[in-house]
């Protein structure tokens, strides 16, 4: 049986704009890389009336409904009532439900309450799904060839008992078992347009395959999906598309599977044996920032310094002060000698540097908002470069970070 999804989130919280949806979010990317779709996402409020209403329409729809929220102690927690009564069912007390809740509150050493108590009443019929982190039981209802799947709203809680037993349970109600495989390609320095433009000519992809753009500026992600009855063959297919998919975007393709950009760096230093040390200006630290963000960087980050000041570019970093008289600080000789200056400070591998205008005020004709040099040396060759970027001031930082730290990448990727 072919399965689809549709998920309803209660809480008077997510309808006001207080909290956040994440576990909307959750479960529909969760449903969806195991190769089950969602067709609806859905929260409302904490009253029975509205759950009733957004049950039985999903219920019209399609054959799995996951619904969180709403199962506390607490006086607005009403999701099993609602959904008890729009069911027809009556509560029933479920001694197993029962023996874990006085079971956690002895353990933290207090009485269980009234309130608690009603966790452990659950539609008659229903199907225990245990709860390893909180109070609250989840459950299943079967009800006319429907699965509902009854979560508590505490996210940590759901998605344990998301891994444990509902997916679990979902492959035993298809006709056999089907593996997935998922591969997400990071990729920078083209945009969503042309990225979609190079995998125009890939081969035609049928059900079992699914490539989706997720934009995270400055990056994007492009998932590959694969799924099949056969474990070795869901292996070789996902092989297959990120080989084919691979060949089109790879001057972009900096890592895979989350990795960043910085992660990726720190292990090519490493690699290289290679030490490096960063003269920020525009990025005010930014770079440092993210290198050290890497456990264990200290190993290659030697120091970062940021001179913001034509004074502390020629004070610490011995910028000749002629040269930004008469090229500005925000120029190609200026970001050279920074780089420089900062590799002679450090005794390091490599010397790199930022200077720009981030804006959104300093612009001018011939150096508009966005105006970057980044330079970099390995006391051998320097290499600097202009760039135009557009964005806000806080994206304008962002870019050159992220150009920068490819640059490094690059220099490396020919070395080693
Ligand atoms: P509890 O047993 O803790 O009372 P519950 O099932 O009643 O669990 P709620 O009271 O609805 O859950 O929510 C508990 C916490 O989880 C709240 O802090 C709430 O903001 C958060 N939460 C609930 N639903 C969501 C959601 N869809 N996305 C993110 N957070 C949520
Ligand atoms: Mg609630």
């Amino acid at each position: 049986m072919d399965l689809r999804a549709e998920i309803i989130t209660i809480g008077n919280e997510l309808i006001s704009g207080v909290q956040i949806d994440t576990n909307g979010s959750f479960l529909a990317e969760r449903l969806q890389s195991r190769g089950i779709p969602v067709q609806r996402l859905v929260s409302v409020g904490d009253d029975a009336s509205s759950v009733a209403q957004a049950l039985r329409e999903s219920m019209k729809r399609t054959e799995v409904i996951l619904v969180t929220g709403g199962l506390g102690p607490t006086s607005d927690d009403i999701t099993t009532e609602a959904a008890a009564r729009f069911l027809g069912r009556t509560l029933q007390l479920y001694q197993e439900a029962l023996k874990h809740i006085k079971n956690l509150m002895c353990s933290l050493g207090v009485e269980m309450t009234d309130a608690q108590k009603k966790q452990a009443y659950i539609p008659e019929g229903a199907e225990l799904i245990p709860n390893p982190i909180g109070s609250a039981y989840g459950y299943l209802i079967k009800e006319a060839n429907r699965l509902l799947f009854f979560l508590p709203g505490v996210p940590r809680e759901m998605e344990a008992m998301v891994e444990g037993t509902i997916f679990p349970r979902l492959e035993k109600e298809r006709k056999g078992r089907l593996h997935y495989r998922a591969r997400t390609l990071m990729v920078f320095g083209i945009t969503e347009s042309r990225a979609d433009e190079l995998l125009k000519d890939l081969p035609p992809q049928h059900e079992d395959v699914q490539i989706s753009f997720l934009p995270h500026f400055p990056e994007i992600e492009i998932r590959i999906t694969v799924h099949s009855s056969s474990s070795q063959e869901a292996d070789e297919k996902l092989l297959y598309w990120e080989k084919e998919t691979g060949k089109r975007l790879d001057p972009y393709i900096f890592g895979v599977d989350g990795k960043t950009m910085e992660e990726v760096v720190g292990k090519l230093l490493r690699e290289a044996n290679a030490t490096i040390a960063v003269a920020e200006s525009c990025t005010g630290g930014l770079i440092g920032h993210r290198l050290t963000n890497v456990p264990g960087s200290s190993d290659y980050v030697d120091q970062i310094v940021v001179t913001y000041s034509n004074k502390a570019k020629v004070d610490l970093l011995n910028v000749p002060e002629d040269i930004i008289t008469a090229h500005g600080a925000v120029s190609e000789p200026t970001a050279q000698f920074m780089a420089q200056g900062v590799k002679n400070l450090a005794g390091t591998t490599i010397g790199l540097s930022t200077t720009g205008i981030a804006g959104p005020g300093g612009g001018s004709p011939d150096k508009p908002v966005g105006t970057v040099f980044i330079s970099l040396t390995d006391g051998n060759e320097t290499w600097t470069k202009s760039y135009h970027f557009s964005g806000d001031r806080l994206q304008i930082k962002q870019l050159t970070s992220q150009v920068a730290l490819n640059r490094v990448r690059k220099y490396l990727l020919q070395k080693i």
